[in-house]
């Protein structure tokens, strides 16, 4: 494969690891030399000029940390570094974020008789001292992994990682104590209403969408800064961490259901509930969970199913609805919506 090795014919050879172990003099005898220079003159390629001369510039080029620059020059030349030692200096050097560090590690760095590899071990601990580490903020990270396995990393005050930690060190614990137990668990969903004066004034609100649609018509809102947004945008930026939200005017009652999570059936309900989360009859306690929703301006006449004509009322109560709003001695009287408010009115 190779062909007869012949110690006589290796000028180049010679050339190049003479040229590597004086490393300052190589630097001396191109102190006036430009990149094209080298180009032209020393048949250099651009980049192989450019990394010679920045390490040219650290021992020779302008600087006011002129004593640093001096003494690492003249240790440089006392321990006889080659090139490919200096090379590895300038370039771990050039990472310290601070000019006082990086001019401090350079003549500390040129003192120390050590070839390429120890010489890159000890720079690189050197300038990792001395950069500050990056600021890190609370957050949750999620890393998808290919292999199917996925990581998720808190960044949180200490006291509370601490307080994880002693709670949680197995998958099985995270499963328990994040989803609330039971491989089959599914994920808690907090109901959240917010009153839209707290934030601004509505503008228009849109009809609501029939039971089942996902609510692509929408209200907008104008914030007390004069934004002008939608309710999904509004309930975005104030309670994203919420499983739902409702959006309640102050005078037209709930206006919307904005699912910030993964349920689109139901909405209808469930923002019935946080209006009335029991039976919205007068002094009737039965929970919401038993209740059903009710259109206080009958179906069958036309009545809506929009929030605004839902109510939350107990199957007894239900019955009991004059839904025909006939009045009369046998009416017990029946739900409206008065001021955004749902009301019981007395029979007539
Ligand atoms: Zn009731």
């Amino acid at each position: 494969m190779y062909t007869e090795f012949d110690p006589d014919r290796l000028e180049r050879t010679r050339a190049y690891f003479g040229a590597r172990a004086t490393g300052i003099d190589l630097l001396e005898e191109v102190r006036g030399a430009s990149t094209d220079d080298l180009v032209k003159h020393a048949g250099a390629t651009r980049a192989g000029a450019e990394e010679l001369l920045g390490v040219r510039d650290l021992f020779f080029g302008a600087t006011r940390y002129h004593g640093r620059q001096r003494r690492a020059l003249a240790a440089a030349r006392r321990i006889g570094h080659d090139l490919a030692v200096l090379l590895v200096i300038a370039y771990h050097v050039g990472r310290a974020r601070k000019q006082d560090d990086a001019w401090r590690i350079f003549e500390e760095l040129a003192g120390i008789a050590a070839d390429e590899e120890a010489m890159g071990r000890i720079a690189r601990r050197k300038v990792r001292e001395a950069n500050p580490s990056p600021t890190r903020t609370p957050g949750v990270e999620m890393r998808r992994g290919k292999d199917g396995l996925w990581s998720w990393k808190i960044t949180a005050d200490s006291a509370f990682i601490a307080d994880l930690h002693a709670n949680i060190d197995s998958v099985d614990d995270a499963r328990a104590a994040l989803l609330g137990g039971g491989g089959a668990a599914t994920p808690a969903t907090t109901n959240a209403v917010m009153d839209i004066s707290d934030f601004g004034r509505l503008l228009s609100d849109a009809p609501f969408g029939a039971e089942g649609t996902t609510g692509a018509e929408d209200i907008t809102v104008q914030l007390t800064n004069g934004a002008i947004i939608s309710g999904a945008e509004l309930v975005r930026r104030k309670l994203s961490e919420f499983g739902f939200v409702g959006l309640v005017d102050p005078v037209r009652g709930p206006v919307n259901l904005y699912r910030i999570e993964r349920f689109a059936s139901d909405k209808q309900r469930r923002l019935a509930l946080m209006e009335n989360p029991v039976c919205a009859w007068p002094d009737c306690l039965v929970g919401g969970d038993e209740c059903q929703i009710h259109h206080m301006r009958p179906w069958e006449r036309g009545g809506p199913t929009n929030m605004d004509n839902l109510v939350t009322l107990c199957p007894h109560h239900n019955g009991a609805n004059d839904d025909a709003g006939r009045g009369g001695p046998a009416s017990r009287g029946r739900m409206a919506r008065v001021r955004g408010k749902t009301v019981w009115i007395p029979p007539r």
